[in-house]
């Protein structure tokens, strides 16, 4: 035991003396030391344990340790680490046939990444290809990654210390009806207005200059906003119409986190490409990819494809992804999250809603929530502003630490809670997780204006 402690301690002191942890003043830092994890737990050395309603980053999609995942990169770690792209294997070939089979429409080829940046970045390369043109639109209030592309896409404060960024990015408003930028008051009118905004966008930057329309199909670290019916497909109309690729961001979303396979589905729209990571094998080896409709992947039947990685279709990653798709088709996992998501946490989230006055709304599918906080549910005021830090931001740390001493590590952006648990939480640790929630958000309510 004692050694155990020594060890984490030296953990702590290494890390604070030479880890860089991502988008945090780094003084300000206190890491948990994570001694292991299983299913929807893990733990620290000293015996504290957190079930984990935010999948680590919304990855974790079958928990930790899943005895398949763990087994299949065993025996790809015996049978050959590693591999050049340039040959062939069974690990990589059957991850992207699996893939293949999972995705909408003549979605049938895959370009390997290590993940979700990289697939946004050669997703953008193979649009300007095909297109032959330069512009790409992506929504504001949205992520697509930290590299320089996917960066200068996303429409969050995390581009800002990355601008001017990469030239030829447009960003138009998506919808949002909670807090809508048309002023609209229903859903069909934020759809509408959404789709009219997103037309004059592209008449006035001249629709034959614009490669791609890049969008999460659920915009996931933003605000879990579930588009309204019809706006997807009036992307996909715009798309047809002017001759831009569609690219659909699944790489929070899919592999089943709003139950379908990719959350475009539920719509029944077929992209141009999908980029994905995180849930395709639950992130145990770093993995992600584009994935090419048949008719865009023509273009580099003959013509060199203009992208490559060392990494590419990484046999121990693809091994893992071969297990986690195989445990979600055999489980039944995709319909679980379906079923349980409406059944379970839906009305218990508008439960919590009726109790909470700080809740302004509820909204999401699958294992997939935003709780969204105000001050004042007539005005919407949010809890703390968009952007908050230190002092502005203590309701929201507060609420964390709330949830994290009794047990529940939450996942919070600015003033919304997410709930993303693992897809094969028990529905007992479920109840548990929601049961903390209800009492944390007793501290939020305590900033409620009078
Ligand atoms: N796209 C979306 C929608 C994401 O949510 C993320 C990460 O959260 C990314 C891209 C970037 O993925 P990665 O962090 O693997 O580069």
């Amino acid at each position: 035991q004692t050694a155990v402690t020594a060890a984490a301690s030296a953990a702590y002191r290494n890390d604070r003396a030479h880890v860089v942890h991502s988008w945090s003043a780094q003084a300000s830092l206190d890491p948990v030391v994570v001694a292991g994890g299983s299913g929807s737990r893990f733990w620290d050395e000293s015996g504290r344990t957190w079930l984990d309603f935010s999948s680590q980053l919304v990855n974790v999609n079958l928990g930790h340790q899943h005895p398949k995942l763990v087994a299949a990169i065993q025996a790809q770690a015996e049978r050959l680490c590693t591999l050049a792209p340039y040959h062939a294997n069974e690990a990589t070939a059957e991850a992207a046939r699996l893939i293949a089979q999972a995705a909408p429409g003549d979605l049938d080829k895959v370009f390997f990444t290590s993940g979700g940046a990289e697939a946004v970045e050669n997703a953008v390369r193979v649009a300007r290809h095909h297109t032959g043109r330069v512009k790409v639109l992506s929504a504001y209030r949205s992520y697509h990654g930290a590299t320089a592309g996917a960066i200068s896409l996303t429409g969050d404060p995390r581009r800002w210390g990355a601008e001017p960024g990469m030239p030829g990015t447009v960003k138009f408003w998506g919808p949002y009806a909670y807090r809508s930028a048309f002023h609209s008051d229903s859903e069909a009118q934020e759809c509408e207005r959404a789709l009219a905004h997103l037309a004059d966008v592209l008449m006035v930057e001249g629709p034959h200059t614009v490669a791609a329309i890049v969008l999460e199909s659920v915009v996931g670290g933003n605000g879990v906003l579930v588009p309204p019916d019809g706006y997807l497909r009036g992307v996909r109309e715009l798309c047809d119409r002017h001759g831009i690729v569609m690219v659909a961001d699944e790489v929070m979303v899919g592999f089943g986190r709003c139950g379908e396979w990719f959350a475009i589905d539920r719509w029944g729209v077929v992209p141009d490409l999908i980029t994905f990571a995180k849930g395709v094998n639950c992130g145990y080896v770093p993995l992600g990819g584009v994935i090419i409709s048949e008719r865009i992947a023509q273009t580099f039947a003959h013509r060199v494809f203009p992208g490559g990685l060392t990494y590419s279709g990484h046999p121990l990653a693809c091994a893992a992804a071969v297990a986690c798709l195989n445990v979600y088709r055999e489980e039944g996992l995709i319909e679980r999250v379906r079923r349980l998501g409406e059944e379970l946490v839906r009305p218990a989230l508008e439960q919590l809603k009726s109790r909470h006055p700080s809740i302004g709304e509820v909204r999401g599918l699958g294992m997939f929530w935003a709780l969204e906080l105000v001050r004042d549910p007539a005005s919407r005021e949010p809890l703390v502003p968009y952007n908050a830090t230190g002092a502005d931001n203590r309701p929201m740390a507060e609420f964390a630490a709330a949830c994290k001493d009794r047990g529940l590590w939450p996942f919070v952006h600015f003033n919304r809670v997410h709930i993303a648990p693992p897809l094969n939480i028990s529905q007992a640790d479920l109840r548990t997780g929601l049961d903390i929630i209800d009492e944390a958000l007793n501290v939020a309510d305590r900033y409620l204006v009078q």
